[in-house]
């Protein structure tokens, strides 16, 4: 995030301290905060202290190579969105080639002729605001989604300020945040949810005590109170507080205003600690757009719900998983009962397959959440679309899923599950960029292997027989 305050934070690695000192001068006339790092050692460390939005790096330095640093520098996921611009005193031709190949953004050669190196910095460090901004936005897309999933999943209304207040307080990362929907009577307010007591609800409020929630309802936009000790909004507060010796412990508010349907209006009221670092413009910024994205998830969720009109659809969706369309973890146990019921009652076998994507941790990691969850829908899609009509295909937790094979004994449930382990390995994977290689590890249980077998017993069963098919390398069957 840009420096507040100035047109952005430059970090400038050059050995020429005569250099290094009129481009500082030049810089800073500019608007610019500069940090010089003379003869580019440490550059790393550096970065990591002061965090700039673009980087001057001089190519010829001599302790250091200034292509080598570069390399590491984009290698490094921190960096990788961070603009460099390459200095040289060289014909700029090769190196040119070189260091827009490692990842700089442009080249620009010494001697400078300062109105165009300062446009080109301006540029760049606008191309790298743009890049973040785009970033911040699919994260929070990431994070609606996530949110949309866990109210579908939820259902209950009086669940859903929880969620609301417990996902803003994760991604802003502040510790208070509650929901505060706006009274019947003026002045007056209900805390319907506070992320730091999940147990509160429904808590009657005087908003003449919180200037900033009154501000946010009356002017219906963001309200940031960088430090409460000192802004005018808390003045009669203050005297207030001072009056009934009160300490306050909170540092700064932001209260963010929403509309739910039917005209009830509320707040979303973060705060942090004293002792905590001040909250910026760009806090009170990713708050509002989290809170948008979050309460639209919200109403969807509600249109969603308002449109089933029968039991039966109700249902379906109850027991669905949001993000595969398989069925969820509780309608599985459901079914298995009364599968296992069926079993012991006529003497047919049971099979489940526990399915668990490997090393998925790694391409949340490297590719990012989204894509994550669309291998996720992947490998759902493809399951469904391999089991025969009477089996059932179950999100179990996170990225693992199990595949219910009535009247199956173990001999089937092996060789469906080693067809299956089979396609997930020719499926390429959609990543949004190239295909992406998945495989699965497969654990398989039959009923009845022992008398007297529960669910639990079965899923515990099949768990254990995937721990076995990872243990011996992945990407195998087990039983
Ligand atoms: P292995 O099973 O082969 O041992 O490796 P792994 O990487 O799968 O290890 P682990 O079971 O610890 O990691 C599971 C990961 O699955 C962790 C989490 O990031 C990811 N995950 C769980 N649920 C979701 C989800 O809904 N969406 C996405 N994108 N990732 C999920
Ligand atoms: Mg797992
Ligand atoms: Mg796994």
């Amino acid at each position: 995030m840009t420096a507040v305050g100035t047109a952005g934070r430059i970090m400038v690695a050059d050995d020429d301290p005569a250099l290094l000192h009129t481009l500082e001068l030049i810089l800073r006339e500019n608007g610019y905060e500069v940090i010089p790092v003379p003869g580019g050692e440490q550059l790393l460390t550096r970065l990591e202290q002061a965090a700039p939005d673009l980087l001057m790096l001089d190519i010829m330095m001599p302790k250091v190579d200034g292509l080598q640093l570069l390399e590491r520098v984009k290698q490094d996921a921190r960096w990788r969105d961070l603009p460099v611009l390459m200095v040289s005193s060289m014909p700029p031709e090769e190196a040119a080639v070189r260091s827009l190949g490692l990842g700089a953004s442009d080249f620009v050669v010494k001697p400078f002729r300062m109105r165009e190196m300062l446009a080109r910095v301006q540029a760049h460090l606008r191309a790298g605001q743009e890049l973040q901004r785009a970033r911040r936005e699919a994260r929070t897309q990431a994070q609606t989604l996530d949110i949309l999933r866990e109210v579908t999943d939820t259902l209950q209304p009086e669940e859903i300020y929880h969620v609301l207040a417990r996902r803003v307080a994760r991604v802003v990362r502040v510790s208070r945040c509650s929901i505060v929907l706006a009274g019947r009577e003026a002045d007056q307010g209900m805390v319907v949810a506070a992320h730091e007591d999940p147990t509160l609800r429904n808590l009657e409020v005087d908003l003449r005590r919180y200037p900033e929630i009154r501000r946010a309802l009356a002017t219906r936009r963001t309200v940031l109170v960088a430090d409460v000790a000192t802004d005018p909004l808390y003045a009669d507060a203050r005297r207030a507080w001072q009056h009934e010796g009160v300490q306050v412990t909170t540092r700064s508010v932001i209260a963010v205003p929403f509309d739910v349907r039917g005209g009830q209006q509320g707040v979303c009221f973060l705060r942090t600690s004293a002792g905590a670092a001040p909250l910026t413009e760009g806090d009170a910024a990713f708050a509002e757009t989290v809170i948008k994205a979050a309460v639209s998830a919200i109403e969807k969720a509600y249109d969603f719900e308002a449109t089933l009109s029968d039991k039966r659809r109700f249902e379906l969706l109850a027991s669905m998983d949001a993000l595969t369309g398989c069925l969820n973890r509780r309608a599985l146990i459901e079914r298995l009962e009364r599968e296992l019921d069926r079993a012991r009652r006529y003497g047919f076998p049971v099979s489940i397959l526990m399915i668990d994507l490997d090393w998925f941790k790694a391409v949340n990691d490297t590719l990012g959440h989204l894509v994550g969850d669309a291998v996720l829908r992947q490998l759902g899609e493809l399951l469904r679309r391999e089991v025969r009509s009477v089996d059932l295909v179950a999100r179990y937790g996170g990225e693992e899923f199990v595949v219910l094979l009535p009247n199956t004994a173990t001999d089937g449930g092996i060789s469906f599950a080693e067809r299956l382990r089979v396609r997930v390995e020719q499926q390429g994977f959609t990543s949004g960029l190239a295909p992406l290689a998945v495989t699965v590890s497969i654990g398989v249980a039959t009923f009845p292997a022992t008398p007297g077998q529960t669910v639990d017993d079965l899923l515990a069963a099949a768990d254990q027989a995937l721990y076995r098919a990872k243990h011996d390398g992945r990407n195998l069957v087990r039983r």
